[in-house]
């Protein structure tokens, strides 16, 4: 399968959504706008490309299980694979947000008529990363497009969007992969080994996306058992992680280049780092008790990591605006500034996110073996033993708290309580200090 498919056939997974679009196009029943809503590797992305493709497709052919499919080698369809059509335009959060002045130009392209197609397509991606204006700026639009103009809105969940833009919107949900389904695709169509496809699996916390991005390249090493070595190794990773990004943003040839690096940390995985990660997790977990002064020397030592990595990531700009600062006036580059402000000094949030998600699957598979729930349920299939242990020497109770206080600590990190109280308590409330 080529990465950038356009047709419904060559996606990995979910076949009711693309049944579903596939016949209303074959039926004539093209809606305005559609929200497709689902998790971020569950296939949204791949799903609105393909739609736009067969709309747009010069001469859509039959499939076996499809009412109608893209071609897939059309000039039409091979500019969309490319990102290059005229006629189909791509929104993304230009740093944090999808801003009012990104919708104002898309408004002025959304009253043109389809130069090549018969279709003026535009997806936003993530829709959810619309602030309070830009979203109702997109409502006008939605209200007053042309007919010609379909709308592909993609986003996690409903709750995010305005009502009124609901109301507009025929809703796809797309279910997320089962830890197995994502496992089976890894084995058949990547041509994985059973324990490399856990290995993966495990690794992206549940994310088909970014499993198939490790399948490329990720040959996992165990690093020393115990926790002792696993949060020192942690540590180690997220500061080569940041410098791994520091080197990729330094090859960037232009500001425009420069900005959609910057984006890439939050979206692409750094696989050393997602090692480290759940190994330090792993111990944690499996850790009967701390000594008394580790949870607070640890958060300590985290949030000054991730502070230092943020900061020297955004410190690697600084060639590349002073010469931009030659060429482009001041309010451009205070643009510039404030987008990279905006992702590099999120990055320390996500990774607390991510370490909290880490966690949050270890205890849910060990409450899936203690319900003696399926094998093939788990998430971190490759450590079925480990997971048994934990099963068994915490026992349904305490699990269930345990994810409860892993989800609350999740909503108090995006409330905006500081990070260092919630890892302190989290770590000290887990790890089982010694008596
Ligand atoms: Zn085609």
């Amino acid at each position: 399968m080529a990465i950038n498919s356009v047709r419904f056939s060559d996606l990995l997974q979910q076949k009711t959504a693309s049944q579903h679009l596939s016949s209303s196009v074959a039926g004539g029943r093209i809606a305005q706008t559609y929200l497709f809503t689902g998790s971020e590797s569950c296939g949204r992305l791949p799903a609105a490309r393909a739609f736009a493709a067969l709309l747009q497709c010069e001469s859509p052919i039959s499939g076996e299980d499809l009412a109608l499919d893209a071609c897939g080698s059309c000039d039409s369809c091979r500019r969309i694979a490319h990102g290059s059509h005229p006629d189909v335009s791509m929104i993304t959060p230009n740093g944090r947000e999808i801003r009012i002045d990104q919708v104002r130009a898309l408004q002025e392209t959304a009253v043109l008529k389809p130069s090549s197609g018969r279709w003026l397509i535009f997806i936003l991606d993530p829709a959810d990363r619309l602030n309070q204006s830009s979203a109702n700026s997109l409502l006008k639009i939605l209200e007053e497009a042309p007919s010609h103009v379909v709308f592909i809105l993609l986003a996690r969940e409903t709750g995010a969007l305005l009502p009124t833009v609901l109301s507009r919107s025929e809703i796809v949900r797309f279910a997320s992969p089962s830890p197995a389904e994502i496992r089976d695709v890894l084995v058949e169509q990547r041509g994985l080994t059973h324990e490399a496809a856990a290995r993966c699996c495990s690794l992206s916390e549940g994310r088909l996306g970014q499993a198939l991005l490790l399948a490329q390249s990720v040959e996992p090493e165990l690093s020393r058992p115990g926790l002792k070595y696993a949060h020192a190794e942690f540590l180690i990773e997220l500061e080569a992680a940041s410098r791994h990004w520091q080197e990729v943003f330094a090859a960037a040839r232009s500001m425009d280049e420069a900005l959609r690096l910057a984006a890439r940390p939050f979206h692409e995985a750094y696989a050393p780092l997602l090692l480290g990660r759940k190994e330090f997790c792993r111990s944690l977990v499996m850790t009967a008790s701390l000594p008394a002064a580790f949870p607070i020397l640890f958060a300590d030592m985290l949030i000054e990591n991730l502070d230092n990595a943020a900061r020297e990531m955004q410190k690697s700009f600084a060639p590349m605006l002073a010469e931009a600062k030659k060429a482009y006036p001041a309010a451009v580059i205070k643009e510039f500034e404030g987008v990279l402000d905006s992702l590099l000094g999120g990055w320390p949030g996500l990774q607390f996110e991510e370490l909290l998600l880490c966690l949050l699957n270890w205890y849910s598979d060990a409450l899936k073996a203690a319900a003696g729930a399926d094998e093939t349920l788990l998430l971190n299939l490759g450590r079925k033993e480990d997971i048994i242990t934990i099963a068994e020497v915490d026992g349904v109770a305490l699990l269930r708290a345990r994810i409860e206080l892993l989800e609350n600590s999740v909503g108090l990190l995006r409330r905006h309580v500081q990070p260092v109280l919630i890892v302190e308590n989290l770590i000290t409330q887990i790890g089982g200090l010694e008596p």
